[in-house]
């Protein structure tokens, strides 16, 4: 198998090139992080230079591509007009400032409906991305797979399916795969990832499948329940990650962690215990 490419969630507050350089020191040759504060308040001015030479630095260091998550707050199926609005605004920005930096994935939510109902939420969000991806944007919306908590949609293959089926333009749509999510929402990725891969080829298509969030579950299989363990600690356990970053049609993929870490060093260790797990021949 060749080499797997993983990272973590990282903070951009000491500029995009030191961010990747944060990466090379803990192990990491991908990672995620966010053009503003995670809540989604005002972006901070993108200086460009610091945007071109964090592309040279990963394209000099043989980085995975690398992902841009969009804030938590941004819900891009709202029904209350200034929480739509609030999504519309930011996430035209942020598509803008990718295309600037040069970064071509940008993981969003599909959203909650709070009430409206799936069917509502579904083609709310997909108005939204209908508006939004134009030729300005060349990257790709990846929705990421979410563990179906209180009114989120996005919580089955099928949900995302339907989304994607009424997005025009499909080629700028992916999908990011979080295992803690889709082990909450009820896929058994942890004992039987063939089972739960062969289900998203047939409903989504593993062509869409672009990015990993590579997390443990504090809570058990089908509880709906969104809270990350630190890999191995947690319902899917090191079996379950072994599997996962070991299934070919995985393991090319990049990997990101989003486990709650203090430090950077927990960080590094976890990415040498998962690179410990894969099973490399010869
Ligand atoms: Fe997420
Ligand atoms: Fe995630
Ligand atoms: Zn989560």
């Amino acid at each position: 198998m060749s080499r797997l490419h993983i990272g973590c969630h990282l903070s951009s507050s000491k500029g995009l090139e030191e961010m990747a350089k944060t990466a090379t020191a803990i192990g990491a040759d991908t990672f995620q992080f966010f053009t503003r504060n995670p809540r989604g308040s005002k972006a901070k001015t993108l200086n460009e230079e610091d945007a071109a030479a964090l592309l040279r630095y990963c394209e000099k260091n043989g980085f995975a591509p690398v992902l841009v998550h969009a804030p938590y707050t941004l819900n891009p199926c709202a029904e209350r007009p200034e929480v739509a609005e609030f999504a519309r605004i930011v996430m035209k920005e942020d598509l803008g400032r990718l295309e600037t930096m040069g970064v071509r994935l940008y993981n969003l939510h599909p959203g909650s409906h709070v009430g409206q109902g799936t069917e509502i939420g579904i083609t709310k969000t997909a108005s939204l991305l209908n508006e939004l991806l134009d030729d300005g944007f060349t990257g790709t919306v990846l929705l990421e797979t979410m563990s179906g908590q209180g009114s989120e949609i996005g919580g089955t293959f099928e949900e995302l399916r339907e989304l994607i089926d009424r997005v025009d333009r499909k080629t700028s749509v992916g999908v990011c795969l979080d295992t803690c999510h889709v082990f909450a929402a009820g896929y058994d990725i942890a004992k039987d990832p063939d089972g739960v891969l062969t289900t998203f080829d047939r409903v989504i298509g593993l062509e869409r499948l672009r990015f990993v969030h590579l997390n443990d579950s504090r809570f058990g299989l089908g509880m709906h329940k969104d809270r990350h363990a630190p890999i191995g600690g947690g319902e899917i356990g090191t079996e379950g990650i072994r599997r996962i970053v070991n299934h070919p049609a995985l393991h090319d993929l990049p990997f990101c962690l989003e486990t709650p870490h203090e430090s950077m060093q927990e960080y590094a260790e976890e990415i040498a215990l998962v690179q410990g797990l894969v099973q490399y021949d010869g």
